[in-house]
């Protein structure tokens, strides 16, 4: 262990900053050079890296010959915990590697944070967005999050308003509720902390978009606004998932995807839009046994993505969604984790959650947390008292109210069970990788200078190498070629040398592979057997006389 120094511990008592994260990474590279490396996807708009962490076994092969599983997190700007659980994935991949041979196999392409900018604006801030943090094109007459009172933080204002659709929770003066008929005052306007642009005084401003959502912008089944609000102005629009897209199209040995989310806890599964009976019947059962471990070792439901709505929706058709990209274009078994809110934190589950089908049950869960918030010792900042401040345009408000990142994450002294069981998931879906291997090579001297080459190329993990049956018909997942490279002095004699295998099963999908060579006098090398088996990996082999 010459060289190698201690891992960083990973503290999981705040979410990390951008610095924090690079440096991090940094640090398990430096600790372990043998097994990982630091790249970048890309720049994001604001120029921050899109960390791209490969982890595998460098002393015994390089990561492009391994079939690869491909981790990423926080999409979603406030979403910080799954940079989070895949920082831990890391770490605990380096420190499992003496017991287990996983990293002489496979890859790892951790991409913590796809959106640097949007996480960064949030863990700075406090302030709410759901992806793109971009607000150069100011609209007059529209309210923009800024921190106005210069806490550090963006909060909530409230305004008393004759208009106003709020009144304090009778209850939890901590909490409004909704204004109902006969409700008495005070009554408040609820916004984002923030500044008008360009104000004409009026009381119709509007508050920004945030709507922007780049898990709306994959390719599969896209559709422009207002078919799919969020979704951007062609698949792919947003530089940082054109990355993502051209790295995953661009790695044939990628045999598994796995997003982190923070909504309420669910092991999340295809479809995001149609049926379930529109996915492949054997496909749907491999997807389900994998999310049935997913939820065993979490304690999550299993939850298709079309299901994954509160009671009060139908089911809902996410298009350009990960889990359609990922199971139709991709062709591969794709899954996310929705690690759980404050909600599930404070004891809710996510069932109660998504039952809620009245403003009356959803405030009652909201005092359900504060009840939880007031019995801890060491209290996350879910909450900032309300203080009056007089705002440059709008008078008399107060700031404060709830924050929203801690809100939309679990609390971090949850965060590192849950991140545990979904590490656990990863190495049993990781485990099942297709491994396509050379067995049984043999040279037989046949008479004069004629040899006969023979070698098996099979598939010994459990995955197909197209993965799904969805991937047999898609040009992603490649065919497993062998390609024959005769020594020099050396002619091949048989009709073919390169060979087309197509696909092999798990476990048991093999082809014995036969040529005829002859040599000149004294030539030792033969051949080389080089196997291109796509998910399943490169390999090859020096055959000697
Ligand atoms: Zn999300």
């Amino acid at each position: 262990m010459a060289g190698k120094t201690e891992l960083p511990p990973l503290q999981f008592d705040h979410f990390f900053t951008y610095d924090e994260v690079t440096r991090f990474l940094n640090d398990l590279c430096r600790a372990r050079p043998d097994l990982c490396r630091l790249d970048s996807l890309g720049r994001s708009r604001e120029g921050r890296e899109q960390h791209l962490l490969t982890v595998t076994d460098y002393d015994s092969g390089c990561p492009e010959d391994r079939p690869a599983y491909v981790i990423h997190g926080n999409i979603h700007a406030g979403e910080v915990s799954g940079t989070h659980a895949a920082l831990y994935t890391a770490r605990q991949l380096l420190l499992d590697h003496g017991s287990s041979d996983l990293l002489q196999r496979i890859t790892f392409y951790i991409v913590p944070r796809i959106n640097p900018d949007g996480a960064e604006y949030v863990v700075t801030t406090g302030g709410r967005v759901r992806s793109r943090t971009d607000r150069a094109e100011r609209v007059p007459n529209t309210l923009y999050q800024e921190d106005v009172n210069g806490d550090g933080r963006i909060c909530t204002m409230r305004q008393e308003h004759p208009d106003g659709e709020y009144v304090p929770d009778p209850l939890d003066a901590r909490l409004h509720v909704r204004r109902q008929a006969g409700s008495s005052g005070p009554f408040y306007r609820l916004f984002p902390e923030g500044l008008i642009h360009d104000w004409d005084g009026s009381e119709r401003f509007q508050v920004e978009g945030r709507r922007m959502d780049w898990n709306r912008n994959w390719s599969y089944d896209w559709r422009p606004e207002p078919e799919q609000s969020g979704s951007g102005d062609f698949p792919f629009s947003e530089i940082e998932m054109r990355h993502m897209a051209e790295f995953l199209h661009g790695h044939a040995n990628i045999f598994g995807v796995l997003g982190y989310h923070t909504g309420p806890a669910a092991m999340l599964r295809p479809p995001s839009t149609g049926s379930l009976d529109d996915l492949d019947r054997e496909d749907d059962q491999v997807m389900e046994d994998l999310a049935r471990i997913g939820a065993e070792e979490t304690g999550f439901p299993v939850t298709p993505v079309i299901k994954y709505h509160s009671a009060r929706s139908r089911d809902i058709s996410l298009r350009g969604h990960f889990h359609d990209f990922g199971y139709h274009h991709l062709g591969l078994y794709a899954f996310e984790f929705e690690l759980g809110t404050a909600f599930n934190s404070a004891g809710i589950s996510t069932e109660e959650i998504l039952s809620g089908r009245t403003d009356a049950e959803w405030e009652a869960q909201e005092r359900q947390v504060f009840a939880w918030w007031d019995s801890l010792r060491e209290q996350p900042p879910l909450f900032q008292p309300w203080e009056p401040f007089d705002h440059p345009q709008l008078g008399r408000v107060e700031i404060g109210g709830p924050l929203y990142p801690y809100w939309a994450n679990p609390t971090l002294q949850h965060l590192r069970q849950i991140v545990e069981g979904t590490y656990r998931f990863t190495l049993a879906h990781a485990g099942r990788h297709p491994w396509v291997v050379l067995e049984d090579v043999a040279v037989d001297a046949v008479g004069g200078n004629v040899y006969r080459v023979r070698a098996r190329v099979a598939n010994r993990g459990k995955f197909p190498t197209h993965v799904t049956n969805k991937g047999k018909g898609l040009r992603r997942l490649r065919t497993v070629r062998v390609e024959f490279a005769p020594g020099e002095g050396v002619e091949l004699i048989s009709l073919q040398g390169h060979a087309n295998l197509g696909h092999l099963e798990g476990l048991t999908g093999s082809r014995l592979l036969e040529w005829f060579v002859s040599c000149r006098q004294g030539t030792a090398d033969l051949c080389e057997i080089r196997v291109l088996g796509g998910t399943g990996g490169r390999t090859r082999r020096l055959i000697t006389r």
